[in-house]
């Protein structure tokens, strides 16, 4: 990123300045596209998941779609421009789901084939709050078969995990969910797609799909942070999944619930843990006090627990446990056994007091 601050031109411009901002953004789109098997001209900038779930939701509008079929536990960006861009005569059906949150693949296929057509299936890759993984080639066969399209929220598992992205019709990622810079993501557009609109009309750049000068600072950082992610993943994965039974046994004392798919599934992503706590109800006390005691845990989603409701994901799948606290820890590249450990000692001291 510091040395993509060396080229200040417009990516848009015809002179030199601009042509060398346009190679080094041109270069990110081929690191990142190389990174996740796809084609560079399947690659859209935008600045981050947000902005590209709201875009598919506009284009699925623009294109005629009828049923949209997501789930009550996805993330607000998903739920919000849903809601934000279904017209009156669009419907939204709601799969069923396990008790642990998966997605109750069966129901989706039932769902598609009751719908007005076309459909939209919009499903997370890894739940962000639980830690879900969603078995994308399994969807995609169901979505197939009925010519649905389908829409991936990639945030939280992009240079994590690695799947087959031409299964999916879209799949949106953020840079910040692999250690990128904030407020930078992309919009993956299988070539498959015909009709394609765009949310922020402008100056034609992304191919007339996005405009806006693109950040020649952060998208760089993106792609180096994504290559670095990729590569790291693997060593990552297996630490992250020590350290999460580790955590969920220094916690067996408190009597928490583990929200969720079980610590030990191979189907969870090991980097989340999400607790509920029976022995307190104050959900707003509890990060209070762990705030103040430095350690940074969220009740839900970062961009949802400025609010302090219980999360919606918790109230939906396990109402009973939403009425005591409920906690999110989220354990990354630098999460270290020792801090599992503090963290354990510190909640099991508030408890108490
Ligand atoms: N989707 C998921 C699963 C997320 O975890 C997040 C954010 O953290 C988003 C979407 C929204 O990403 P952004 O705030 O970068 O637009």
């Amino acid at each position: 990123m510091m040395q993509a601050m060396d080229i200040w031109g417009n990516p848009s411009s015809l002179h030199g300045h601009g042509r060398k901002a346009k190679v080094q953004l041109e270069l990110s789109r081929r690191r990142i596209a190389s990174l996740l098997e796809v084609l560079p001209a399947e690659i859209y900038f935008t600045s981050g998941a947000t902005e590209s779930a709201n875009w598919v939701f506009y284009m699925a509008q623009k294109a005629g779609i009828k049923t949209v079929i997501t789930s009550q536990i996805e993330h607000k960006a998903t739920l919000e421009a849903i809601r934000h861009f279904s017209a009156r005569d669009n419907r939204v059906e709601y799969t069923h789901l396990k008790h642990d949150g998966n997605y109750d693949l069966q129901h989706i296929e039932e769902l598609i084939v009751s719908a007005e057509k076309p459909v939209l299936v919009s499903l997370l890759w890894i739940n962000n709050e639980l830690g879900n993984i969603t078995r994308i080639s399994e969807v995609s066969k169901i979505c197939r078969i009925y010519d649905a399209l389908l829409y991936i929220d990639g945030a939280q598992a992009i240079g994590k995990y690695q799947a087959d992205f031409h299964l999916a019709d879209f799949i949106a990622g953020s840079a910040h969910k692999f250690y990128g810079p904030k407020g930078t993501g992309f919009l993956f557009v299988n070539r498959r797609v015909q009709k394609k609109f765009p949310l922020i009309a402008g100056g034609g750049q992304e191919r007339s799909l996005r405009g806006g000068t693109e950040s020649t600072i952060l998208i760089p950082g993106m792609a180096a942070a994504l290559e670095y992610s990729v590569n790291q993943s693997s060593d990552m994965l297996k630490r992250l999944g020590h350290l999460s039974k580790q955590l969920m046994e220094h916690l067996q004392p408190l009597n928490v619930i583990c929200n969720g798919p079980d610590v030990f599934s191979d189907y969870r992503y090991p980097g989340i843990v999400n607790i509920s706590i029976p022995q307190e109800s104050d959900t707003g006390r509890l990060l209070f006090a762990l705030d103040m005691a430095n350690v940074a845990v969220s009740a839900g989603s970062a961009c949802n627990s400025g609010s302090l409701k219980p999360s919606h994901v918790i109230s939906h799948l396990y109402p009973e446990r939403a009425k005591v606290a409920h906690v999110r820890v989220s354990m990354g590249l630098d999460t270290t056994l020792e801090e599992v450990r503090q963290f354990a000692d510190i909640l099991t001291r508030l408890l108490k007091t």
